[in-house]
């Protein structure tokens, strides 16, 4: 049986050797199980040493290959190109920076052996993170659990095992914009989940900041849920209804006062807050059709510089 272990890299010269050590401390539990061991490295365009550091291990142990992209091509496009290559009967993906951590393996390997098709990994934690980051990612799990169908849990990491029958699931699922932790919950198939506590990066920075995971969360939503654009359907109707019952009020009431119809400032704030109502409907639907636009045209995920 082989394992295959995906871990994508963007800058990490200092994690892949000390990430491949603390791998091969599950050495013994391996060779337990019968386990045959290939890491693949996925190195995101990174513009350090990273490839470098893979090259050596790969000279030392020939296990340990290679995919590097032409450039930044973000996390979900490593993940696919590392499932990809995968040729294992299990395969894992891990972060690099060890908070995925690999002495876990045994326990969800285990749980495979139990019958279950993939075990998940979720922090039940958020040590370490600024305040601020965990609230709105507490928040867009809430939303989006209330706006999609497909079950997104919160704090679930990427760090995942599982069969080769989920992996080749996943493979056919060859949308451009990729939200693997949707495209894990649509699949289905049996998952057990497993708590750890937050660890914190091994060395290096993390690669997201506030306005990218802002944005990729839009993407989340975007791909894995119609209702904002039912929404906006509801919004622009309950507009309707509120003007008409203005206008026979105003019919009304000029009927029977005979006032001619005064107030401008608030014709105009109605202006605006209708104007505002309709762009921001707009833009909910440019959201889609600019999704749609990336996907008809099949660009490929990612492009390979060099493979080990
Ligand atoms: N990563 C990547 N491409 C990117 C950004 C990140 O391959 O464009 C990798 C990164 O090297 C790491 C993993 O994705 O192995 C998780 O990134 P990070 O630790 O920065 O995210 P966090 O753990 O803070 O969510
Ligand atoms: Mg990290």
């Amino acid at each position: 049986m082989l394992l295959s272990v995906i871990v994508p890299c963007y800058n990490e010269e200092e994690n892949v050797p000390v990430f491949y050590a603390e791998l091969c401390k599950n050495e013994p539990f391996f060779q337990q199980e019968g386990l045959d061991l290939e890491v693949i490295y996925i190195d995101d365009g990174s513009g350090d040493g990273t490839a470098e550091q893979v090259r050596r291990l790969h000279e030392k142990d020939p296990r340990v290959h290679l995919v590097s992209f032409s450039r930044n091509f973000g996390k979900e496009a490593g993940i696919y190109a590392g499932f990809q290559k995968a040729k294992g009967d299990y395969v894992v993906m891990m972060d690099a920076d060890l908070q995925d951590p690999p002495s876990l393996l045994p326990e969800m390997f285990s749980w495979i052996k139990q019958g279950y098709d993939s075990v998940a990994t979720r922090r039940v934690t958020r040590k370490g993170e600024p305040p601020i980051r965990s609230f709105f990612a507490r928040m867009f799990y809430r939303l989006m659990n209330k706006i999609s169908k497909t079950e997104i849990v919160d704090g679930a990491r990427d760090y995942r095992l599982m069969t080769r029958q989920v992996v080749d699931a996943i493979l056919s699922m060859c949308e451009y914009n990729r939200f693997t932790k949707g495209i894990f919950g649509w699949v289905g198939y049996q998952t057990k989940w497993l708590e750890y506590e937050n660890v914190e990066r091994a060395h290096g920075e993390t690669k997201w900041n506030f306005w990218k995971l802002f944005l990729y969360s839009i993407d989340g939503i975007t791909a894995f849920s119609t209702v904002p654009l039912a929404i906006s359907s509801v919004v622009g109707l309950l507009f309707c209804f509120a003007a008409f019952v203005a206008i026979v009020a105003l019919v009304i009431k000029n009927l029977i006062t005979h006032d001619p119809v005064a107030g401008w400032p608030s014709m105009v704030c109605i202006i605006l807050l209708v104007a505002g109502v309709q762009l921001f409907c707009v833009g909910i639907l440019g959201q889609y059709l600019s999704k749609t636009y990336l996907e008809v045209k099949k660009r490929p995920i990612y492009l390979v510089k060099e493979e080990l």
